[in-house]
């Protein structure tokens, strides 16, 4: 059967946006304004030869109201459905109170997390994604979902835990 990938993480960051670049299509509903409610949420993704189920959990981003809480929820859920999450931070904000509280529920998952530094669309972006090494979740994985940029170091890295 497909290993089933979840990709969670705060609204906005460009978890719709890492789904249609890794399936090739624009199906996923990309948002400038965080919180839109939205209904579809698993693609079929493959990279190098390997069939998985993506799951995008932005379909439990409801509303805009008490964010924190939802994130936990929403990402509990996708993890525990998951054989391994792309856990996915705006590098160019950094990590925040919802990302922390996001690793805590990681970790006691025990599931295989790939760390996705998003929104490092040139070189001057790497030093944010290096940052992220104080999450605790080993390397993060320098991408620019937009354009592409470093997405097939990060899935490499990916079908080595699944
Ligand atoms: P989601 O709420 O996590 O699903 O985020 P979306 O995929 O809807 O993206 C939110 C916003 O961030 C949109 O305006 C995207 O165009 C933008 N975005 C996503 N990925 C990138 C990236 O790699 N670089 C830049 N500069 N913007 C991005
Ligand atoms: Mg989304």
């Amino acid at each position: 059967t497909r290993p089933v990938v979840a990709i969670i993480g705060r609204p906005n960051v460009g978890k719709s946006t890492l789904v249609n670049r890794i399936i090739g299509r624009r199906e996923a509903v990309v948002e400038d304004v965080p919180g839109v409610t939205r209904d579809r949420v698993a693609y079929d993704g493959d990279w190098s030869g390997r069939n998985f189920t993506l799951v995008d959990t932005g379909g439990w981003e409801i509303d805009a109201t008490g964010i924190h809480l939802r994130v936990a929820e929403q990402a509990e859920v996708a993890v525990d459905l998951a054989d391994a999450v792309l856990f996915v931070v705006d590098a160019t904000v950094g990590a925040t109170d919802d990302d922390e509280a996001v690793v805590k529920l990681l970790r006691r998952s025990g599931k295989p997390v790939i760390l996705i530094a998003n929104k490092v669309d040139d070189q001057r972006g790497e030093a944010d994604a290096a940052a992220l090494w104080n999450l605790g979740l080993g390397q993060p994985w320098p991408v620019s979902a937009l354009h592409g940029r470093g997405t097939g170091d990060a899935l490499d890295a990916l079908l080595e835990v699944l």
